[in-house]
Parts: structure tokens; C-alpha cells; sequence
């Protein structure tokens, strides 16, 4: 069987492993990136992944370095202010609402909105511009063995790569960590997220909204308009017998279930694309590195979708694993560059893993004085503006 030698072999091209096989390509390395699913690069293609993501403000210079921002950047929704709303009341209607406005911290906004099937499209094209990158879909990593002075993965076809360094971008049951035995720590909530695409009549203004009342948050984040139509994305959280309840309503039952969550905020919402079912988890692994190998994103941290930390926590990890990689080109892979990898990753990752547990946990209180003690401790955060500027930094990942 066939024997090859790259700088860099990732396993898993998902949105994380796309994006670190385009800015290693781009900065020179030669990158082999596998992944067993060819991606779906369209809305209505069977098994399109119908999320969004926000990429937050510090995301952008890696998608720049990435060469991806210039093809993005045309087709973004701009996220100006987020909308916390605490509907949790005893009737289902807003009674706080404090408007976290990216004008305070900065002259621009908190980040840029984008579905994820569009991600992958421009994300697959940049990469059939790169020589020095070979994507191969239809190919899973199947085993890893490591020494001290390079990677071998084997993959599905039998073939084996030689490596210097291996990026684990393979999701959160990760084949190459599984290998490498790191060890994860998982939090389950019993919930689950319904993601789908609205239009409705008052325009969303850039504001992307989060209301909670029970079960988890109701997140309505802005995209480009659809059909002529205000468009936003949805992520709604709850427990999963309630999710599944959800999804499997018809059309007219579950926009009436809708409206009502969402307190009417933008007009009466009009579902726009099929709605797709997420298992909601934290889980964290016990290191970001081994030998050869570095973990990053959904191999390394999950977080439930609460402000829109997943991706943006995965790019910062490929922002500094990029860094250490160009700073000494020779040393890619070393113990001494992994090791930091972990050190500069690993705390940080702790505490926002830590912070949105809590968040989400605050999200899914039932009873009223609960949700009387949640909408007191917004109303007291928000009030007092440095702390409220912090909390803005402290979400967007800079200080
Ligand atoms: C409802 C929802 C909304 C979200 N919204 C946001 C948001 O607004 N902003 C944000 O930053 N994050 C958001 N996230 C999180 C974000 O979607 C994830 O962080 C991101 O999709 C995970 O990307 P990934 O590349 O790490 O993993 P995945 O997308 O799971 O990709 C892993 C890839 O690895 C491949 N693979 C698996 N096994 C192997 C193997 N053995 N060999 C090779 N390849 C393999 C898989 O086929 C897959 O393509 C959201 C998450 C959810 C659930």
C-alpha cells in the first residue's frame, strides 16, 4: 500500500479541520486533510448542515490568514447588538430586555453571521486554490502511531501518511484522540437544540436576540434576506423529549409553537428550511496535545450554542498553533511546540467551557423564583456599565 510524507495530516473536515488545512496551506506547510463525508456545499441538499455560525470579532484575522474572509465577507450578516430578553414571567412575554451594543467596546461590529453549508462551499473552493493542500474527501483516519520524530495515520483505503504534525479536527468522538488515549470529561443536560432558518416582517436590524423563559435559550440570529424577506436563524433549546415533540409537528403547529416562544419579537416568524436536531453537551478533554498530535475544536471542547463560542473557541485554538508553527517551521510537531500548544489552550478553554455551563444551566431554570433570580442578576450585570463592557470583551474572547 501506498506511503506518503505532508507537514501537516488532518483528520476531520468539518468547518475546523477546512479552516486549519486552508491557513496551513496558505502559510506553506504542505497539508493532507481527510474526512470520510464529502461535504454539502448546498441549502437544499440532503444532509445540509443547516446552522449558522457567528464568527466573533478575533475570528476574523484567522479567516484572513486562512484566505477565506474575502469570499465570505460579501455574503455576511453583521451582528451589531445582542438582545438578552428574560421572558420568564408567568405568562410567556418579555419583561426584561438590555441591548449589549458592539458600539461600546468598538467601531465595529461583534462578528459576522453565515449558514454552515455556505461555510463549507467557500471553505472547499479555497482549497482547490491551494497547491500546497490536498483535501480527500471519502477518507477516514483509522489508526495512529506516533514517535517521537513523526505521526503515521493509517487511513480507510489502507494507505498510511507520514506526518509532523497531526491536527485531530475529527468531532467530538475523535478517532485520533480515542488513539492517542486522552481522556474527555462530558456534562450531559438532557437537551437537545432544533436549528432552522425564518423569515418575518420587522427587520432585524443586525440585533441578534436570546430569549429565555425555561428548558434553554430561543436564539434568533440575523442572516441576508431570503426572497426579498427579513431572514434570521434559529437555534431553540430545550429538553429532548420537548425537541422531539418539536420537530416532528406540523408546519402550522410548529410556527404557532414558535411564535409563541419567541414572544413575537420580530412579527409573527414563517419557517423558511427544514428544521435539524442537535444533542446538546459539554465535554472537554484532558489535554490539547500528545505526541506529534494536536487536538482542536469539537476533538478538544463542545459547548451548547450560547454565545456563539463553538467555532470562534476552535479558531483561537488554530490561531495559536498557527503562531507557534510559523514562529520555528523546523519545530513543527516537537514536544516543546505541542506542549505549549496545551499550556497557551488549555486553562482558557476551562473556564469558557465552565462559563457557558453555567449559562446554560441559568437558561434552563423551570421554576419562577429561579427565573426571578436569573432575570435580577441581567438586570444588575447589565446596569452597571464596566462590568457590562467586560462581559462584551469577555464573550468576544479579547480583553
Ligand atoms: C445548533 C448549533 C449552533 C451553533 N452555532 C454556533 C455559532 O453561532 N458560532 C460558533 O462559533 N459555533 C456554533 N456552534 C458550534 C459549531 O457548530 C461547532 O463548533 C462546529 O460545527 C464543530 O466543528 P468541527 O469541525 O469541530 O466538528 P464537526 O463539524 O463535527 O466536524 C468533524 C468532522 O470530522 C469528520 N470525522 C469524523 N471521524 C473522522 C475520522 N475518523 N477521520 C477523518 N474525519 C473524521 C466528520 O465527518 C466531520 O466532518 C453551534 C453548534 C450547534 C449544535
Amino acid at each position: 500500500m501506498t506511503r506518503e510524507s505532508t507537514d501537516i495530516l488532518i483528520s476531520g473536515g468539518g468547518p475546523a479541520g477546512l479552516t486549519a488545512a486552508a491557513a496551513f496551506g496558505s502559510a506553506g506547510f504542505s497539508v493532507i486533510c481527510v474526512d470520510p463525508a464529502p461535504p454539502v456545499t448546498e441549502a437544499d441538499a440532503e444532509g445540509a448542515d443547516l446552522r449558522t455560525t457567528a464568527f466573533l470579532h478575533p475570528s476574523r484575522a484567522v479567516l484572513q490568514a486562512a484566505g477565506l474572509w474575502d469570499r465570505l465577507e460579501p455574503q455576511a450578516a453583521a451582528l451589531q447588538v445582542m438582545r438578552i430578553v428574560d421572558a420568564g414571567g408567568p405568562t410567556a412575554e418579555p419583561r426584561i430586555v438590555k441591548d449589549f451594543d458592539a458600539a461600546d467596546i468598538s467601531d465595529e461590529p461583534f462578528g459576522w453571521n453565515f449558514p454552515n453549508w455556505l461555510l463549507r462551499r467557500e471553505m472547499v473552493a479555497r482549497l482547490a486554490d491551494l497547491p500546497t493542500v490536498s483535501f480527500r474527501p471519502g477518507l477516514a483516519a483509522t489508526g495512529l502511531f506516533t514517535r517521537q520524530t513523526e505521526a503515521r495515520v493509517t487511513l480507510s483505503d489502507g494507505s498510511t501518511v507520514a506526518a509532523r504534525m497531526v491536527i485531530a479536527a475529527d468531532g467530538r468522538a475523535s478517532t485520533i484522540r480515542q488513539a492517542l488515549g486522552i481522556g474527555v470529561r462530558t456534562l450531559r443536560y438532557g437537551q437537545k437544540a432544533l436549528a432552522f432558518a425564518v423569515t418575518h416582517p420587522v427587520p432585524h436590524q443586525n440585533v441578534s436576540t436570546e430569549i429565555h423563559r425555561s428548558g434553554g435559550p430561543f436564539t434568533l440570529v440575523p442572516l441576508p434576506d431570503r426572497d426579498g424577506q427579513p431572514a434570521s436563524a434559529v437555534v431553540w433549546m430545550e429538553t429532548g423529549p420537548e425537541v422531539a415533540r418539536l420537530a416532528a409537528l406540523p408546519v402550522p403547529e410548529f410556527e404557532a409553537a414558535m411564535n409563541a416562544r419567541s414572544c413575537q419579537i420580530l412579527g409573527s416568524l414563517k419557517l423558511a428550511t427544514r428544521r435539524s436536531v442537535w444533542p446538546i453537551i459539554s465535554q472537554i478533554a484532558d489535554r490539547m496535545s500528545g505526541e506529534r498530535t494536536a487536538l482542536m475544536a469539537e476533538a478538544a471542547h463542545v459547548v451548547p450554542p450560547i454565545g456563539a463560542q463553538g467555532l470562534n473557541m476552535s479558531l483561537a485554538d488554530l490561531a495559536v498553533l498557527l503562531d507557534l508553527a510559523e514562529a520555528d517551521r523546523g519545530a513543527l510537531g516537537e514536544a516543546k511546540m505541542l506542549d505549549t500548544y496545551h499550556r497557551r489552550r488549555h486553562l482558557e478553554v476551562q473556564a469558557r467551557v465552565a462559563g457557558i455551563d453555567l449559562l446554560n444551566r441559568a437558561s434552563m431554570m423551570g421554576g419562577q423564583t429561579f427565573r426571578n433570580l436569573r432575570a435580577g442578576a441581567l438586570d444588575a450585570m447589565y446596569s452597571v456599565a464596566p462590568v457590562r463592557r467586560t462581559l462584551m470583551r469577555a464573550g468576544l474572547g479579547v480583553r
